[in-house]
Order: structure tokens, then sequence, then C-alpha cells
């Protein structure tokens, strides 16, 4: 059985004010009857306030993005050793927001992926077709390109030190969620690919679910065999929610 993890994807929404009151609302209702893992990915500017709210919790954290570059003149981007130094866990990399209005390519997604792994940070690579794509018939070959090009990239080793997150990108933020049996049917694809390039890493790896995940279809969606967890965008902007779906994972 693989462990599940629930990570919350704020997006660019917080302030000081507003993080303190929603980070205390999680810690203080962890109990012990919750067994997934969790983290919050915040904007860059608040993982100090992470840093200094979580550390010593089970709650990790981590950014939403991050540079391919080590260090340098790179303005308005923010490097790995940048978030080592706040202490994150996770990066997210190649949201449909950043693949989107960002233009990130699969091979820039897959370079940022290769950052993150190298400087032994967990990166979280996110995966998702469009509605245009799924109802032309696209779904396998756009989300199978996506991930090959970071397989491609990372290697047979690092493979297993991957988080894959399948995120279509018609159920984002649409309160369209896809049926269980949908995701289910992705999630087990990708899992199929990543068998090709290493067959241990395959049974390992955590493969993720996000799109409207909430609390009311999370148990479902999680129940599935080849879901590994959630990634959570609006549902995690209120702590009983996101205490919710951790109960139910
Ligand atoms: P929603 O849960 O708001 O649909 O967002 C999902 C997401 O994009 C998480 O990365």
């Amino acid at each position: 059985m693989r462990p599940t993890l629930v990570v919350g994807n704020w997006k660019m929404n917080g302030s000081r004010a507003v993080n303190a009151e929603l980070l205390q609302g999680i810690l203080a209702g962890l109990s012990p009857d919750i067994q997934a893992s969790c983290a919050v990915c915040v904007p860059a500017p608040y993982l100090f306030q992470c840093e200094q709210l979580l550390a010593g919790s089970s709650v990790a954290w981590g950014a939403q993005d991050v540079a391919t570059e080590p260090c340098g003149a790179f303005t308005g981007e923010v490097c790995v050793s940048m978030l080592h130094d706040f202490g994150c866990r996770y990066v997210i990399v190649g949201h449909s927001e950043r693949r989107g209005y960002h233009g990130e390519s699969n091979e820039l997604v897959a370079r940022k992926a290769k950052a993150a792994l190298d400087a032994g940070l967990t990166p979280i690579v996110c995966i998702g077709e469009t509605l245009e794509q799924r109802e032309a018939g696209e779904t396998n070959d756009v989300v199978g390109g996506q991930l090959h090009a970071v397989l491609e990239l990372v290697g047979f080793e690092d493979v297993s030190r991957l988080v894959l997150a399948y995120e279509p990108v018609w159920a984002i933020g649409t309160g369209k969620t896809a049926t269980p049996e949908m995701a289910q049917q992705v999630h087990a694809d990708m899992r199929a690919l990543v068998r090709k390039c290493n067959v241990d890493a395959a049974e390992t790896v955590q493969i993720l679910y996000g799109g409207s995940m909430k609390p009311e279809n999370a148990r479902e969606l999680l129940a599935q065999p080849d879901i590994d967890g959630g990634l959570i965008g609006g549902a995690a902007l209120k702590a009983d929610d996101f205490l919710a779906i951790l109960r139910a994972a």
C-alpha cells in the first residue's frame, strides 16, 4: 500500500493574518485518526511564515514553482536553494496555470522537476488535459507526452522520488470533478508509463488527483486503487474542508 498524501495548493491567495488563522486551524484539528501525510504549497513570500508556524509539526510545506537555474541574473525567479533555505519539502511544477498562462513547455517543466530533485526537494509534477483535448480523444497522448518528458529527463533512478498529480484542466476550479472511474483510468495509465521506465518505482510513486476535490467527493476518489492522495485548491483554503479531506483519506 502506498501512503496517502494530501497537499493544499493555495495558489495566489493569502495574507499573513489569513494564513496564520488557516494554519493554526489545521494544526488544531489534526488528530490521531488522520493517517494521511499532508503539506501546504504556498506563495513564496509566505514560506518563512510556514517555517515559523509549521516546523516540528506533521504538516510539511512547499512552493508552487521554481527556477531551473541555481542562482544569478533571473529577475523574479526563485531557485531551489532558496526553497531549501526555508525548509521546503515539496515544490509544485508544471501546474496547468503555469503551463497555460506562462507558456511552460513539457521540457521546461521536466527541467524544473530535475532541478528540484537534484536539490533534494520533492517535485509534485502536474499533468492533465484540457476539455478540448479530452473531447478530441487526445487525453492519452497529452498526459503521456507531459509525463514522458519528465521521466526521460529525470532518469531511471530518480523516478521513484517524484510525486505525480493528475489534474484534468477542465476540473480545476470549476466544480466539475472527474468521476472516480475516469480519474482512476488516467492514474492507472500514468502508472503503466512509469512502469516502462522503472518497474519498482511504478509501485511506490504517489499519484495525486487534483480538480475540485472537496470533502463531499474525496472519499470516493481516494478509494480508487491508483489514486494516492489529493492536490487541493479551493478546499485547502478552509481548515475544516482541508481537515475533512485528510480524514477521508
Ligand atoms: P481546485 O481544487 O480549486 O479545483 O484546484 C485544483 C488545483 O489546481 C490544485 O493544484
